[in-house]
Parts: C-alpha cells; sequence; structure tokens
C-alpha cells in the first residue's frame, strides 16, 4: 500500500511540475534517439554488391541477387524480419546501407513486408525517407559521386 501511494505521489509530482513524458501519437511526432534503429535504406548507385550485408545478416533479411559476371541485378529486402542490429550497415564498405530513424510502416504479416527493388520504389514509407536527414554517416569513406548525385533507392 505505501508502495502504491509513493508511486501516486511521484506521478502528482511529475503532473504538477508539467513534466510528461508521452506524446499524442501520431499527432505529435516522437523524438527518437540519434542512435535509434530505423529501417534501412539502399543505394544501388553506391553498391558494389560484395554481398558482405547478406552474409552478416543474421536471418536473411537481405538477399543479393547477382549475375554470372557477379554483378549486382537485385536487392530483396524483407522487412518483417530485421532485427535492427545495424551490422549490416557497419560491414558495408561504401556506406550504400543506411538505417534510417524510421519506424512509421505496418503490415499483417511479415510476408507483407517483403520487397524486390522495383517494389520498394513504389512504398511510400520507404521512397520518402531521406537518409541523409535521418543520420550523419561517416562520409569519409564514401566514395565516388557528390552529394546531390546520390540515388537512395
Ligand atoms: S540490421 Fe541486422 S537484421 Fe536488419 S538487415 Fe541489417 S544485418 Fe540484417
Ligand atoms: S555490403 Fe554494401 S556494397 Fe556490399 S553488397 Fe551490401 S550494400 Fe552493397
Amino acid at each position: 500500500m505505501i508502495g502504491v501511494l509513493k508511486s501516486l505521489a511521484t506521478t502528482m509530482e511529475h503532473a504538477l511540475k508539467g513534466e510528461t513524458f508521452t506524446v499524442e501519437y501520431p499527432d505529435v511526432p516522437p523524438e527518437v534517439s540519434p542512435r535509434f534503429r530505423g529501417v534501412h535504406k539502399f543505394s544501388q548507385e553506391r553498391c558494389i554488391w560484395c554481398r558482405q550485408c547478406e552474409n552478416v545478416c543474421p536471418n536473411d533479411t537481405i538477399q543479393i541477387v547477382t549475375n554470372e559476371q557477379r554483378q549486382g541485378e537485385q536487392y530483396n529486402l524483407h522487412v518483417g524480419q530485421c532485427v535492427y542490429c545495424r551490422l549490416c550497415e557497419e560491414v558495408c564498405p561504401v556506406d550504400a546501407i543506411i538505417l534510417t530513424q524510421n519506424f512509421e510502416f505496418t503490415g499483417d504479416t511479415k510476408d507483407d513486408l517483403v520487397y524486390n527493388m522495383e517494389q520498394l520504389k513504389s512504398v511510400p514509407w520507404y521512397n520518402e525517407l531521406d537518409p541523409l536527414e535521418a543520420r550523419e554517416p561517416d562520409r569519409g569513406s564514401w566514395v565516388g559521386e557528390g552529394e546531390d548525385e546520390v540515388d537512395y533507392q
């Protein structure tokens, strides 16, 4: 009983000070931590198809399809399986994968969240993401084009 009263007193103390820790989502978007790991974006333009992300992924979220010349043809994403460990981003030698801060996507089953590259282009929550706004990656290790030319798909 004393514990309950203490809890109520703490709650009242914060309420009277106007301190709240919840937001009225979705009207008010929550501020997520800079280290938050949301759905990742993939740059087909930047990718060198080394398949390291595919190999390091613990649960086959990423599937890289290459042709006989080992040139990249397809990038498949099983979003519903991802555990957001960020290993794919860390292992990528050219920062072709960035975990963004987006968490707003839904599906009834994991199968609803399986996409290939073409399908991803028409998924609003994926298409509208700007990974460069979502997080500041280590651009020092990037190769190739200028910032404006990077084609995140
Ligand atoms: S964050 Fe982890 S689980 Fe998700 S795709 Fe990358 S390696 Fe796989
Ligand atoms: S690790 Fe990076 S460069 Fe290699 S296949 Fe994956 S996204 Fe492409």
